[in-house]
């Protein structure tokens, strides 16, 4: 009886002790917040079942003899248990809901420029030009090709082309807003949702952007490329949602239309396609 006793206490300890390892792991999985604190209370907890347990394991070390002495390890060795089962599946859990939203993210992310790819864009596009229709909001949308890419690529080659693209995502990640959606369109084309700006504010931004551009330092230097590109430049056409392109189609028109204009123009600039004022 005196065995079985001490033996469940220990194991008791055992389990509280893997516990604990569990529980480290888990917060490890954590975004830092108040959630990791409360998991580090719960940590506490058990720091101080463990000490229980300790101190009821000296004190009764040879002093369980009869059949009701084993209530007590019994219950502890099951509350171990139980604690054990919770955060070994509160481990689980956290790890399933991780590898989930890093599933849905990649659905979304184009891997090349670490921007959102056509598929977010498209569902995204719907939703807000049918919220800016039905609230009366302003909705911008910027339309940006790489001027000359397929020179890029044919003189530093397609590995250099894909690093300027890279390098395009992270400039223009950096210069939207936390509410501006973008995306890679297609190959060298990117689309900025600007809901909530007019077109003149989509102006300025789409100015920046392409001040900013010209001016990174995308292409490789040096080398031997005689005659070679030594910048990357955008063209972008800005358009808004008006009574001209009040739908999805008409509005990616509209900032096509713009592009195209840029292009015949001599590339490297900004064009609106904006609704003249009566
Ligand atoms: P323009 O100034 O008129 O836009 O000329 P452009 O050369 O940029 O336009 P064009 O449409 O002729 O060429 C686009 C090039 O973009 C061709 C294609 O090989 C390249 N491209 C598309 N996607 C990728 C990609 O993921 N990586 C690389 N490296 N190149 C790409
Ligand atoms: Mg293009
Ligand atoms: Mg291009």
């Amino acid at each position: 009886m005196q065995f079985i006793a001490n033996a469940l206490v220990i194991m008791g300890c055992g389990l509280l002790l893997a516990a604990l390892l569990t529980l480290r792991r888990l917060i490890a999985q954590l975004s830092s917040g108040r959630i990791r604190y409360y998991w580090y209370g719960l940590g506490a907890l058990i720091f101080l079942f463990i000490a229980g347990y300790v101190a009821y394991a000296i004190l009764y070390w040879n002093s369980q003899s009869s059949l009701a002495s084993l209530v007590v390890p019994v219950i502890f060795f099951f509350g171990a248990c139980f604690v054990f089962a919770v955060t070994a599946l509160s481990l689980r859990t956290a790890l399933d809901v991780r590898r989930v939203a890093v599933l849905e993210l990649e659905n979304i992310t184009d891997p090349l420029m670490a921007i959102h790819n056509r598929r977010y864009l498209e569902r995204r596009l719907d939703e807000e030009v049918a919220r800016a229709n039905r609230y009366n909001l302003p909705l911008s949308l910027l339309m940006i090709d790489v001027d000359h890419f397929k020179n890029i690529n044919d003189t530093f080659g397609h590995g250099t082309g894909d690093l300027v693209l890279t390098g395009l995502g992270k400039m223009i990640a950096d210069a939207c807003r936390d509410s501006d959606i973008a995306a890679r369109y297609g190959g060298e084309e990117i689309v900025i949702i600007a809901p909530n700006t007019k077109a003149s504010t989509a102006m300025i931004l789409a100015e920046r952007l392409r001040l900013a551009v010209e001016a990174a330092a995308l292409l490789p230097t040096g080398g031997s490329h005689a005659g070679a590109p030594t910048k990357v430049t955008v063209s972008i056409g800005v358009a808004e949602l008006g009574e001209e392109s009040r739908d999805v189609a008409s509005l990616l028109a509209s900032a096509d239309k713009a592009v195209y204009r840029a292009k015949r123009e001599g590339r490297n600039r900004v064009i609106g396609d904006v609704p003249r004022a009566p």
